[in-house]
């Protein structure tokens, strides 16, 4: 399944907050699920939400909604540095 397209969405930074910024789709005007993208990203920014849970940066556009890490590397360090915290804590 292709990725979401990163140039249809963006934030911009705005005065005591941000604004999320999307398309329509070319041709159509229809919104559909880009709607939703922008209604759920929009909500986790205002509870600080659309960050990286590993190195804290805020997410790409791009990602799934309900993404936690900003990229792979990210998700990987994290479940490694998870595993090897459950490994001490069995061993101790
Ligand atoms: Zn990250």
């Amino acid at each position: 399944m292709p990725g979401p397209d990163p140039h249809s969405i963006w934030i911009e930074p705005a005065l005591g907050g941000s604004v999320l910024t999307y398309y329509r789709y070319f041709g159509t005007g229809k919104v559909g699920n880009r709607k939703k993208r922008v209604a759920v990203i929009g909500e986790r920014l205002s509870r600080g939400d659309w960050n990286c849970r590993w190195c804290l940066d805020p997410m790409p556009i791009w990602r799934r909604t309900d993404a936690l890490y900003c990229r792979e590397s990210c998700r990987k360090r994290a479940a490694r540095s998870r595993k090897q915290h459950s490994w001490v804590s069995i061993s101790s």
